[in-house]
């Protein structure tokens, strides 16, 4: 739960970084962060919202015509300065910056290992572990990897390389296993950008004029006025320099992807085109699909605003029943759940939102949201509802029962906190104190999101418990559900 930007060759390079974060907002609350390359690197990062992070002296304070930036909600290490990224570091080849959307799975173990040979480390994000690895490469191994790039023998190589950086991300990133959609910048004014070989999470590559633009989503080249060019593919690295963009491919073979389905659920922007798709029809088709799956004798179907709009939009068209705003929003308060602390997160709702007594009262209701995690949101949704007067209320949720956690960058709690982990939906209708409860079906949501219903180029793993990359130490099989000990997984 992070997003990533990066621009190169623009003579504003961190003022359109500051935009492009801007447009990421919703994916991380906790820190935000910028550096920008003119003969060094310089960095600026700082706690909190985009808007308070940065001001016109800082972004001065940045000069040069490449940046990288980064939001940051923690998966892997806490939320703290240390860890705001992107993360700057000294080695052997110069500087180097980074910025990491994702989780790596065996983050913990690299680093158990480095450090007993003596790597010492300055934060506690994972991210640091794959600096760490570019630094220690063998000077044979590099050698080699250069030699192998130079003779064409890597897919899609062209052009020249003046140093090692690529050959040492390359060898780092063929260690880490997991999730990662990376932007790096070098001082000699080199932007890379890369995606895991499943490409768990997303990161397109875009174009204002003459310089190109990289971000966790498309909906940053909208604000920014750049054209979207492509994805950047599961497997591939992008080097940017001023002679134009190199594409390289990680591993020989790349795995099937694996895109996490959640984007397209709740995490992503609506206005975003995602693995093709747009975000917001595909919410429409889930919430169409549920209409099909789990009608309801109501009067109203409502939306959990903001992030159930759409599904409730098309529950409603699919099942003729009138679509109301029967809460109201406040924008003055963040996610409640992107809050680290239960505290706030419970106290948050009440915060967010209100209903709207004109809409419900009397009315048999449908609540249409996108996903049910603990249960905490949907049951003060429900007590509200009734308050205000509704005489039922329906819960429409348009995903299936979340029953397993992420490890591979989605904030999901752990398995015991996962209501559905460990209720029938009876009992957890019951929890919440709704006339009834249901999810969208696995096919169903696959059918939304993909053309092929089995949904194989997706991750689902939140609602099925099949884990594309194994886990902690295991090497295959089942994965094992240990605490990794990364942050809050
Ligand atoms: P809960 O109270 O845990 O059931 O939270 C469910 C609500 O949180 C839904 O309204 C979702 O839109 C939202 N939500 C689900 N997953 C996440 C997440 N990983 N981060 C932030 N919000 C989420």
């Amino acid at each position: 739960m992070c997003g990533v930007f990066g621009i190169h060759g623009h003579e504003e390079a961190a003022n359109i970084a500051y935009l492009g974060l801007h447009s990421l907002q919703h994916r991380g609350q906790e820190s935000a962060g910028l550096v920008a390359a003119e003969g060094r690197l310089r960095r600026s990062v700082h706690m909190g919202l985009v808007s308070d992070a940065f001001n016109r002296e800082t972004l001065a304070k940045l000069p040069g015509r490449a940046a990288i930036g980064h939001v940051r909600y923690s998966t892997a290490g806490s939320s703290e300065l240390r860890n705001a990224q992107p993360l700057l570091f000294e080695y052997v080849d110069g500087s180097i910056s980074i910025g990491h959307n994702g989780n790596l799975v065996n983050a913990t173990e690299l680093r158990a290992q480095l450090e007993a040979e003596g790597s010492i480390f300055q934060t506690s994000s994972d991210t640091e572990v794959i600096i760490h690895l570019m630094a220690r490469a063998r000077p044979s191994d590099v050698a080699e990897e250069l030699a192998r790039l130079r003779t064409g023998q890597e897919p899609g190589l062209g052009g020249a390389f003046r140093d090692d950086v690529v050959a040492r991300l390359m060898i780092a990133l063929r260690q880490v296993r997991g999730a990662y959609s990376l932007v790096l910048l070098t001082d000699d004014e080199t932007m890379i950008g890369v995606r895991d070989p499943h490409g768990f999470r997303p990161l397109v590559l875009g174009r204002l004029k003459d310089s190109y633009v990289l971000s966790s989503e498309s909906s940053s080249f909208d604000l920014i006025e750049a054209e979207l060019i492509r994805e950047i593919s599961p497997g591939e690295l992008v080097v940017i320099r001023k002679g134009g963009l190199v594409s390289h491919q990680l591993v020989a073979e790349v795995p099937p992807p694996r895109f996490c389905v959640f984007e397209h659920v709740y995490f992503a922007r609506p206005d975003a085109l995602l693995n093709g798709k747009s975000i917001y029809k595909a919410r429409q088709r889930m919430g169409a699909r549920l209409a099909q799956e789990a009608p309801v004798d109501a009067e109203v179907v409502i939306p959990v605003p903001d992030s159930g709009v759409p599904a409730a939009v098309g529950y409603s068209r699919e099942s003729g029943i009138p679509f109301e705003m029967g809460l109201i929003r406040s924008h003055y308060v963040g996610r409640t759940f992107i809050e680290p602390q239960d505290s706030i997160r419970h106290f948050g709702v009440r915060l967010k939102l209100s209903p709207v007594r004109a809409v419900v009262d009397g009315k048999r209701v449908v609540v249409v949201d996108d996903s049910l995690v603990r249960g905490t949101t949907s049951r003060k949704i429900v007590k509200m509802l009734r308050a205000a007067g509704a005489r039922e209320v329906h819960v429409r949720v348009s995903a299936p029962p979340t029953t397993h956690p992420c490890f591979y960058g989605i904030d999901t709690p752990n398995r015991s906190e996962l209501v559905a982990a460990s209720h029938t939906i009876e009992e957890i209708a019951r929890y919440i104190t709704c006339d009834s409860l249901a999810y969208l079906s696995h096919d169903g949501l696959m059918a939304a999101v993909s053309t092929d219903s089995a949904g194989s180029g997706y991750c689902s793993a939140c609602f099925t418990g099949n884990y594309p990359v194994p886990l902690g130490r295991t090497s295959g099989g089942e994965p094992s559900l240990v605490k990794l000990g990364l942050g809050k997984v």
